[in-house]
């Protein structure tokens, strides 16, 4: 059986077509693999456990149909939806990760992430996150009324929108040291997503083959990671594939 990835699904009210393939992929592929791994930015912004979108609550319904199936869900946090919390993990079932996560796959050690904390060259949303991040703020913020964690999280969308637009691509990809720091503690493998730039890419570490597998962005058309029988292949969900608006933000 298979293990599959997908990340960067951003869905929301906003992206009719992009819930209706996720929610066939739970149906369909998801529902016979071995487990499922999210590995961030599920939704397109996440303001609370409360939040009261009904487009995600039958999101969140799918997942709770699958793990009920008894495929194993693990979600990590991406820097969308970073306030999944213990809520929604009872909600739907699924498991919430640290980011970044060693999982194993027969016995082979492969890091998990979202993949924003090794874009290390884009230091405003580096500072951006370790605020957002901390525990402190996340309280304060949980607490305020929901129309007003609304407005602010559709500010910083707006804000991070711009700030996508004016910065040059390299400094939004990983950085190679970030890379380089994880291949060097052992690890052979990373999974991640955030960068919306899907690719195997294979290179080689002091004489040991190493590989980075970036998983697609969902705005145009689903994709997923497959791992079966230890090999990984990227795949792309050929249903449904009707526009589900621009590709732009991360
Ligand atoms: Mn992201």
């Amino acid at each position: 059986m298979a293990e599959l990835f997908v990340s960067d699904l951003h869905l929301d009210a906003q992206s009719p077509a992009a819930n209706e393939r996720f929610l066939s992929f739970l149906e369909h592929e998801a529902v016979q693999a071995r487990v499922l791994y999210i590995l961030g930015d599920l939704f397109e912004a996440w303001i609370g456990d409360d939040d009261p979108d009904p487009a995600k609550g039958r999101i969140c319904e799918g997942l709770r149909r699958l793990t009920d199936r008894g495929v194993p869900c693990f979600v990590l946090h991406g820097n969308r939806d970073f306030l999944l919390g213990t809520g929604f993990a009872a909600r739907t079932g699924c498991r919430l990760l640290p980011d970044p996560v060693l999982a194993t796959f027969d016995a082979e050690p492969v890091l998990l992430t979202h993949g924003d904390a090794l874009c290390v060259d884009d230091h405003p949303y580096q500072e951006l996150r370790t605020t957002v991040r901390a525990p402190a703020w996340q309280q304060r913020y949980l607490r305020l009324p929901l129309p007003t964690r609304e407005l602010l999280a559709n500010r910083v969308r707006r804000g991070s929108q711009a700030h996508t637009s004016r910065t040059v691509p390299y400094v939004m990809d990983v950085n190679a040291a970030a890379v380089s720091a994880v291949w060097r503690s052992g690890v052979s493998r990373i999974i991640h997503g955030h960068t919306h730039r899907p690719a195997i890419h294979r290179d080689a570490f002091e004489g040991r083959p190493v590989e980075r597998m970036v998983l697609g962005a969902w705005y145009e058309q689903g994709s997923y990671l497959l791992r079966e029988a230890g090999r990984y292949e990227l795949r792309q969900l050929d249903y449904g594939a009707a526009g589900a608006g621009a590709a732009a933000s991360r």
